[in-house]
């Protein structure tokens, strides 16, 4: 294998992949993570340079330290732009840490950059932890397609193996390194380094389509204005639901805020826009986390309570006419005594028809405007006729 010309093809891709990056961050400059690859991109073809120039006589300080301090940056980079896509809270104090340390290790390389050998352990070493940094950054990635993120986590972990076998190979071989410091056996470690750092770099830019695909899905399900499930979303559930979970008794909630018309009238859109958001903010907080919540219309919300029995259900709805009587009587100074009717329905999934289920808990709910509205009907399931 021809080293020189394996390096000239990866720094010319590193480049190419590099100013790809770039143009990706000036067409999206709110996501940094592409200026921070393109950053590593170039440090890594900088520091290259430098390596390949460093039998042509040039000062130990560039070819040996600044080429260093230029492939550890590489990593960096990289860790740096992965920072966006972690669950991983990146606090003033850890960042402070985090430009200490690199301050310390620059200042290693400094102190051992006379002794190439010396050199190119610690430069291995710090790679090779920054690289199961990355690794443990996806570990709590906010990207959720695991098959992808757990493959960039491999070429990390196996990047950073790769550097750690180099600096071993370094000590075991102390009496033969050449000029890099290097013994003639690293040079597979080597070319599987420029292999790895450039399909790293071929690989990042998924991570930001990933995270905006996952950003519009999660838009196209909500309601913009309660941020529920919006009427698509909540059946799309429903029918889920229906489907893994046929034997687990549920009951289907048509709500409606009642008069609400007149509120609009009264008081104005701005504050019917607030009521229809502080109602579902109320929804979400009487109901369990697990049960499905949706604003499935105008003023009408729907929801299907998992694992309940009837009775329990009659007394939840109950619950929560009561708190919308109690805590939206007011919005701010305005006086807006608002209610809620509830029609629902007792379903067990395999045994009932989820569009009729629907159908019964909509005319409970017509039964409770009948009935003065602030109330709950329940409805007992019947088979269509
Ligand atoms: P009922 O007790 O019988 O349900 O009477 P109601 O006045 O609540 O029912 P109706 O269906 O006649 O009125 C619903 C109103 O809700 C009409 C519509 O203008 C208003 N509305 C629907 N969507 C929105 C919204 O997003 N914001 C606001 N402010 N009003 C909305
Ligand atoms: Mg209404
Ligand atoms: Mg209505």
């Amino acid at each position: 294998m021809h080293l020189p010309t394996v390096i000239l093809l990866a720094l010319a891709t590193n480049f190419m992949v590099g100013l790809y990056l770039y143009l990706l961050y000036r067409r999206k400059p709110k996501d940094r993570c592409f200026k921070l690859w393109s950053y590593s991109c170039i440090c890594f073809v900088l520091g290259s340079m430098l390596v390949v120039l460093r039998p042509y006589q040039l000062p130990e300080l560039l070819s040996f330290f600044l080429a260093d301090c230029l492939l550890l940056l590489a990593p960096v980079y990289v860790l740096a732009g992965l920072i966006q896509f972690s669950r991983f809270r990146f606090t003033k104090q850890r960042r402070q840490y985090g430009f200490m340390t690199l301050a310390l290790v620059a200042l290693l390389f400094f102190v051992s950059h006379p002794l190439p050998g010396v050199l190119s352990i610690l430069v291995a070493l710090a790679i090779a932890f920054t690289f199961c940094l990355c690794a443990y950054l996806l570990q709590k990635s906010i990207i959720t397609e695991p098959t992808f993120t757990r493959t960039l986590q491999t070429v990390f972990l196996l990047h950073a193996m790769v550097m750690l076998i180099q600096a071993a190979l370094v000590v075991m071989n102390w009496q033969h390194l050449n000029i890099h410091g290097l013994p003639e056996s690293s040079v597979y470690t080597l070319i599987s380094h420029i292999l790895l750092t450039t399909l790293t770099a071929l690989l990042l830019p998924w991570l930001s389509f990933l995270k905006l695909e996952r950003k519009l899905t999660l838009k196209s399900q909500r309601d913009g204005l309660t941020r529920l499930a919006n009427r698509s979303h909540f059946f799309t559930q429903l029918a889920r639901y229906w489907q893994q979970h046929a034997t687990t008794p549920a009951a289907f909630m048509m709500i409606d805020i009642d008069l609400f018309k007149t509120v609009n009238d009264t008081y104005g859109h701005a504050i019917g826009d607030q009521a229809i958001s502080l109602v579902a903010k109320l929804l979400s907080k009487q109901l369990r986390s697990n049960d499905i919540i949706g604003r499935i219309g105008g003023e009408e919300y729907a929801a299907l309570l998992i694992d309940i029995d009837e009775a329990t259900a009659l007394k939840v709805g109950q619950r929560l006419c009561q708190q919308v009587a109690k805590q939206l009587e007011f919005i701010g100074d305005l006086q807006v005594n608002l209610t809620i009717s509830i029609g629902v329905v007792h379903v067990l999934p395999f045994k009932h028809d989820r569009t009729r289920a629907f159908k019964l808990a909509d005319e409970a709910l017509y039964a409770s405007k009948q009935a003065g509205r602030n109330t709950v009907t329940l409805a007992t399931y019947i088979p269509s006729p």
